[in-house]
């Protein structure tokens, strides 16, 4: 069997298939450009050592910030692998993180935005030993040319699945009676027509999204149904932000696979907004819907851009328990402006509201990050709170000006690895959390609003990241 010169890998993608894999895999086989693939998540790079040796060039994906820290350690092992290879990260981290990635020799060049197009032009001219790195494709940013993401509408490719692993390395759907089935993922828009302040989808796209079209998305979902899927997670940044073009999408899929259950993410102002069509998708087999809450506060809603208050996230739970559909929020409790006030405010409104099962318990320890080259950074440059660029991991510095902040925060990542080793339930690591935060505040727990769980473990993924 002869070994392809070219090798994709995928670092991480939030317990599903890659896409970033499946997609430049049909650019470049319709290109005639043979290319190996490995997803790291699920399989071990030592098998690919022969793969990695002959390669002339290798692709490294990186869409968020956890797998850019494991693609950096990955370079590293292939550099002493083969130290002549060409390798591109792709993906938003890359982008953001670009002068770090190719000053310090992790990468020869980035791509960042629709990346497939310059993938291919890139792999092309690799193989023809044409490249010059002072005159890149159009996209692709090296140690001395630094090109801006690629914002151009591409044509958009059914995404090539067929040598990915199979959907039972990946994480699975549990429905309502804890019943676990194979899942797949596909994306119908990409970019996102918001910046809220604190999102890498703004730094890159800045307000812009593109549309794939429905047979592009259709094929790709009949291609995972085949291969036994039954749940698929829409995985666009904001699925309602082509609001007409994600009803379709849905009533054609429901169309023709009534059996299929789906999971979206949108933004509470959209979930709000178009009630009538989440009525639609809830009888129309959506499972569950994630959505940011962040946390309550609207002055730091408003310093973040989020585009929702609190009243809204009242009217949005509200709305959620009429329709009778099951709401996962994402959380965002640790920012510079956060008191603690505002934590233990938040752990009351998920405990007495009935969402200590929907939410996920890592998501109480999540902190804002700075990416480098961010538009969050550009706005906070000059706060007293905002430290040195810790570069290789991907963020600026920040400090709490209350030092109980800084402990709650340390002490809540404890707690959540430990509970997930010891597999503890949502519940008990929700008291822990409480029990913590209000010790921390000097309060007495009384005051707590919290209310005893009633609804049984909601439908969601076996993942517990989801943003
Ligand atoms: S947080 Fe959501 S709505 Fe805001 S810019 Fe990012 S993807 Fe768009």
């Amino acid at each position: 069997m002869s070994i392809s010169k070219v090798l994709l890998i995928s670092c991480y993608e939030l317990g599903h298939q890659p896409f970033s894999l499946a997609s430049p895999l049909k650019f470049m086989s319709d290109e005639g450009i043979l290319v190996d693939s490995v997803d790291l998540a699920v399989e071990d790079i030592n098998n690919y050592y022969d793969q990695i040796q002959s390669s002339l060039l290798i692709f490294v994906s990186v869409r968020m910030h956890n797998a850019l820290r494991q693609g950096v350690r990955l370079s590293q092992k292939i550099r002493t692998i083969n130290d002549r290879v060409h390798l591109c990260f792709y993906g938003d981290y890359a982008g953001l993180n670009a002068e770090y990635l190719l000053s310090d020799s992790h990468a020869d060049s980035i791509i960042s935005g629709e990346f497939e197009i310059s993938m291919v032009e890139l792999a092309r001219l690799i193989l023809n030993e044409a490249y010059d790195y002072k005159s890149p494709p159009e996209g692709v940013s090296t140690s001395c040319v630094k090109s801006e993401p690629v914002l151009q509408r591409m044509p958009f490719l059914v995404p090539e699945r067929q040598g990915l692993p199979d959907y039972s390395n990946y994480a699975r759907f549990r429905d309502e009676h804890g019943k676990l089935h194979l899942a797949g993922s596909t994306e119908t828009t990409r970019g996102c027509k918001y910046e809220c302040l604190h999102c890498p989808v703004t730094s890159v796209y800045h307000g812009r999204f593109f549309v794939i079209p429905e047979d592009v998305v259709l094929s790709d979902i009949r291609n995972q149904v085949e291969k036994g899927v039954s749940h698929i997670s829409f995985t666009d940044p904001d699925f309602l932000n082509g609001p007409s073009h994600a009803i379709k999408i849905v009533r054609l899929l429901n169309y023709e696979f009534p059996e299929i259950t789906f999971d979206f993410t949108a933004r509470i102002s959209h979930l709000l907004k178009y009630e009538d069509l989440l009525i639609e998708m809830k009888n129309s087999g959506c499972a569950f819907v994630v959505s940011a809450l962040e946390l309550l506060n609207d002055d730091i809603l408003q310093l973040l851009d989020k585009g929702h208050t609190r009243l809204d996230i009242e009217r949005t739970t509200k709305m959620f328990q009429e329709i009778d559909l099951v709401w996962r929020p994402s959380l965002l409790p640790f920012t510079p402006w956060t008191s603690i006030d505002d934590f233990l405010d938040l752990v009351d409104f998920v405990g007495s509201n009935d969402l200590i099962n929907n939410i996920d318990p890592v998501q109480f320890s999540l902190r804002l990050l700075i990416p480098p080259n961010s538009v969050l950074y550009d706005s906070y440059s000059h706060s007293s709170w905002m430290g040195n660029l810790d570069a290789a991991n991907f963020t600026y510095i920040w400090h709490h000006s209350d030092l109980r902040m800084e402990r709650l925060w340390s002490e809540i990542n404890d707690l959540v690895r430990e509970s997930q080793k010891l597999d503890s339930s949502y519940y008990d690591t929700f008291i822990k959390i409480e029990k913590l935060a209000y010790e921390l505040a000097g309060k007495d727990m009384s005051f707590s609003k919290f209310v005893t769980q009633h609804r049984p473990i909601p439908a969601g993924l076996t993942e517990s990241w989801f943003c």
